[in-house]
């Protein structure tokens, strides 16, 4: 390969056009006015490509031969593997446009696997989590609860809840068929209508909301909606996702201490997650299959959740409380909606 090239010989100050001439046998030859010489290859140093900056031989007696035509010289180096680190550096400068789209991509990428790879990493761990560990979990965690809203034995006569302990059975073994949890129903006297569940299948109800019941149904559909929760593993999957962020937060700080309390810290997580609408949605179009399929349609439950503040349906942040009441309105027309859909295509086209 022949280039151009401005020759500058030692101690001097004098510039010589020159033709620069590499060939395989790794010799550098350069000719031009009163110049003519041959060196090895191995003892001459090529300058290391910076922008379109001019770069240059620099030959073993301290000569030095500049070259212009940057694109040959890269051609050259790539055909004969001269190829350093600094590279990167030179495609950084001279490729910014392509780095910067790389870079968008990159953001991109890494906010899909935000919105969508840690729900999904999040719910594979939930349901591969070893029973045990949801069992102890769930124990804890109502016991954390029961503290924390001083929860009393049930007043409610027993031969009530046995009833409608038959009825949620029943309803779970129809929801959730070969379940590897064991649904349990449990009821307290508390000074709230309330309802939660938790990962091991328990569920628990408060005397007050059924009291607020106006229709045993109405409690049907509050159960409903917990037996998804559980069938769903709504709970696991919500502190798994929030402490995948927190991990994450942890490796791009580097403050690993915050880490140590994860294991014992699993009951409270639980006892603190609120559901995301997501979750709540979900639950709740689990619970309108069901009660429409029962021939019970969803009113009971709509008429629940219109006579009760969600807020204290479920254990979870105070934020929510703020927006209650809109999405207590969207819910009952969500629910209205998938009965209208249900009814439609039970009509046939
Ligand atoms: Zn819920």
């Amino acid at each position: 390969m022949t280039l151009a090239g401005t020759y500058y010989p030692p101690d001097s100050s004098r510039a010589v056009v020159v033709s620069l001439t590499l060939d395989d046998n790794r010799t550098l030859t350069l000719s031009g006015e009163g110049v003519a010489r041959v060196d090895a290859l191995r003892e001459c140093q090529l300058s290391e490509p910076l922008g379109r900056m001019v770069r240059h031989f620099m030959l073993p007696d301290g000569a030095r031969v500049e070259v212009e035509d940057l694109d040959a010289l890269a051609v050259w180096e790539r055909e004969h593997g001269r190829r350093t680190g600094l590279h990167l550096v030179h495609l950084l400068e001279s490729r910014w446009r392509w780095v910067a789209t790389a870079a968008v991509f990159l953001l991109l990428f890494m906010l899909a696997g935000y919105i969508w790879g840690l729900p999904l990493a999040a719910r594979h761990l939930a349901f591969k989590m070893p029973p045990q560990v949801g069992r102890v979990a769930s124990e804890q965690t109502v016991a954390l609860i029961t503290r924390m809203l001083s929860f009393e034995d049930s007043e409610i006569p027993e031969k009530r809840r046995a009833a409608i302990t038959q009825e949620f059975q029943k309803m779970a073994a129809a929801m959730h068929p070969g379940s590897p949890w064991q649904y349990r129903l449990k009821f307290f006297k508390a000074s709230l209508p309330n309802a939660f569940a938790l990962p091991d299948g328990l569920v628990c109800i408060t005397d007050e909301l059924i009291k607020e019941a106006g229709d045993d149904k109405e409690i049907y559909g509050v159960l409903a909606h917990e037996i998804m929760h559980v069938r769903e593993q709504h709970g696991m999957r919500s502190v798994l996702q929030n402490s995948a962020v927190f991990l994450i937060w942890t490796l791009m700080t580097g403050d690993v201490s915050t880490l140590a309390g994860m294991g014992s810290a699993l009951p409270a997580a639980l006892a603190q997650a609120g559901y995301s609408r997501g979750f709540e949605q979900e639950a709740d179009i689990g619970a309108a299959d069901y009660m429409i399929s029962r021939g019970w349609g969803v009113k009971p439950l709509c008429d629940i959740l219109d006579r009760i503040d969600p807020e204290h349906m479920h254990l979870g942040g105070a934020e929510e409380a703020i927006s209650t009441h809109p999405l207590t309105k969207k819910r009952i027309a969500f629910l209205q909606e998938r009965e209208a859909a249900s009814k439609a295509a039970a009509a046939g086209p």
